[in-house]
C-alpha cells in the first residue's frame, strides 16, 4: 500500500526536490539569435550616453533661440540659410549667431545652436530633400524656447546607468534598447532542461500509424509544450515500450543531459509498472487529488525526477499542480496566481480527494466570473479538457458545491 499525502504536502516536496533548479548557470548570447523569453543575468549598463550626442527631433531649422524670440504670425524674422546637415556621418559646421541652418530629424544640432524651428512653423512647407541650394533664406513664424525640439545627449539613459534590469524576460523593446545602446551580448539564465519520457508500449508518435491496441502518444508533446510555456526547454523527449531494462536506461540517459526528469504513466495499480520497477530508489504515493493521484518524486543518477500518471489528463494536471509555478519561477516568469470564480451549476466531489474539474468561462473571463464545468471526470478525457479554460478547484473536504459557490480556478 502506498504512501498517501494531500496535494499540499505533495507540492512542498517536490518544490523542495526542485530547489536546485532555482540557481541558473549563465550564457551570453547574441541580439540577433533567439533571446525573447531568456531572462537577463545582469543589468545592462548603457556604454555610452543615449542619443549619443545632441540631435533634431524635427525636421527643421537650427537657431538660436534668442535670434527669433520676436518671431510671430505677423511679424516673421527672416535668417539667412548658411547650410544644411543630415542624419547622416561627420559633424556640423557651428552656427553663427543670426543665421540658420536646416536640419533634419535625428541630425546633431551644431553647436551655437540651441532650439530647433520645425519646417511647419516656417514660410517653407515642408523639404525637397537634402543639399538643396536654392533654400537661402527662411521666414521663422514662430519663436522657440532655448532647448525646444533638440534632444540633448543622455537624456534618455545616461553613460554607465542601467539600462535593463537582471531578472527581465527579454521582449523586442528590450533587444531595441540594447541594439541602441550598441550591445549586441546579452548574459542570460541557461534555462531548465526537461526531459520528458513517455513510457508505454502502445504509444505511437502523432505523426506514426497506430497498429491495432496502439494510441497516439499525446503526453509526450503535451508535456514538452507546457514546458516551454513555463519558461523552460526540452531537453530530451524519448518514448520507451513497458521494459523496466529500457526504461532504466532512458532515465539514466535523461538524467545525463537534462535539469529534471519527467515521466508519464507506469506509476498506478495495474500490471505493468514500469516506472515503479525502473525507479526502485523514488517514492511513489497516491495524492489524494483527482485526477493526477498516483504520483512519484526522488532522483535518478542524481537528478530529480518526477513520475506523473499516464492518462492525458492526470499528466497534464500534474504538471499545472506540481511542476508549472517552479519552471516559471526558474524562468522568471511571474507566477499564474489562481483565480476566484463563482460555479454556474452544483457540482458533487467525493470525499477526501481535491477535485481539479475542466471549467469553462461562461460569459466573461476573469476574477469573479461565473465558471461551468465541461466534460466528465474521466482523465482520459483530452478533447473535453481542450475545450476547457481553467481547472475549477474543489477543495477535498467539499462533497457538494451549490450553485454560486465561489471555487478558485488555476489558467491553463
Ligand atoms: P498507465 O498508467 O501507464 O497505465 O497509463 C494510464 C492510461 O493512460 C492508459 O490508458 C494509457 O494507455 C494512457 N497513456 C499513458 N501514456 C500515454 C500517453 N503518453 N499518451 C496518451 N495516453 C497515454
Ligand atoms: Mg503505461
Amino acid at each position: 500500500m502506498s504512501e498517501r499525502v494531500d496535494v499540499e504536502q505533495h507540492r512542498a516536496d517536490v518544490a523542495e526536490l526542485l530547489a536546485e533548479l532555482a540557481d541558473r548557470p549563465t550564457e551570453e548570447v547574441s541580439i540577433h539569435r533567439e533571446v525573447l523569453g531568456r531572462v537577463l543575468a545582469r543589468d545592462v549598463v548603457a556604454p555610452a550616453p543615449l542619443p549619443r550626442f545632441r540631435n533634431s527631433q524635427m525636421d527643421g531649422f537650427a537657431v538660436r533661440a534668442a535670434d527669433v524670440a520676436s518671431a510671430g504670425p505677423g511679424t516673421p524674422v527672416t535668417l539667412p540659410v548658411a547650410g544644411d546637415v543630415a542624419a547622416a556621418p561627420g559633424e556640423p559646421v557651428p552656427l553663427e549667431p543670426g543665421t540658420a541652418v536646416r536640419i533634419m530629424t535625428g541630425a546633431p544640432v551644431p553647436e551655437g545652436a540651441d532650439a530647433v524651428v520645425p519646417v511647419e512653423d516656417t514660410d517653407h512647407v515642408t523639404f525637397n530633400g537634402i543639399h538643396d541650394d536654392s533654400v537661402t533664406k527662411v521666414e521663422v513664424l514662430r519663436g522657440r524656447d532655448a532647448g525646444e525640439f533638440v534632444r540633448e545627449s543622455g537624456s534618455d539613459v545616461a553613460e554607465g546607468a542601467v539600462v535593463l534590469r537582471a531578472g527581465t524576460v527579454l521582449a523586442p523593446h528590450h533587444v531595441a534598447a540594447a541594439a541602441a545602446c550598441g550591445i549586441a551580448r546579452l548574459t542570460v539564465r541557461v534555462p531548465v532542461s526537461v526531459a520528458i519520457v513517455s513510457t508505454g508500449s502502445e504509444l505511437v508518435a502523432p505523426d506514426g500509424e497506430p497498429g491495432p491496441g496502439q494510441i497516439w502518444d499525446a503526453n509526450g508533446p503535451a508535456l514538452a509544450a507546457a514546458v516551454r510555456a513555463a519558461g523552460g526547454r526540452v531537453g530530451l523527449r524519448l518514448t520507451v515500450p513497458d521494459e523496466p531494462v529500457i526504461v532504466r536506461m532512458g532515465l539514466e540517459r535523461a538524467a545525463a543531459l537534462c535539469d529534471v526528469v519527467v515521466t508519464t504513466g507506469g506509476v498506478s495499480q495495474g500490471a505493468y509498472e514500469v516506472v515503479k520497477e525502473a525507479l526502485p530508489e523514488v517514492t511513489f504515493r497516491s495524492v489524494a487529488m483527482q485526477p493526477g493521484g498516483p504520483q512519484g518524486l526522488g532522483r535518478v543518477a542524481g537528478k530529480p525526477v518526477l513520475a506523473f500518471p499516464g492518462n492525458p489528463v492526470s499528466a497534464q494536471v500534474s504538471f499545472v499542480v506540481f511542476l508549472r509555478d517552479i519552471l516559471r519561477q526558474a524562468g522568471s516568469l511571474p507566477p499564474l496566481a489562481p483565480v476566484p470564480a463563482v460555479l454556474d451549476a452544483a457540482v458533487g466531489s467525493p470525499e477526501g480527494k481535491r477535485q481539479l474539474l475542466r471549467g469553462r468561462w461562461v460569459d466573461d473571463a476573469g476574477a469573479g466570473a461565473r465558471v461551468a464545468v465541461v466534460g466528465g471526470p474521466g482523465s482520459h478525457l483530452v478533447a473535453s479538457m481542450a475545450a476547457a479554460d481553467v481547472l475549477i478547484d474543489v477543495p477535498a473536504a467539499a462533497t457538494t458545491l451549490a450553485d454560486g459557490a465561489e471555487v478558485t480556478t488555476w489558467a491553463l
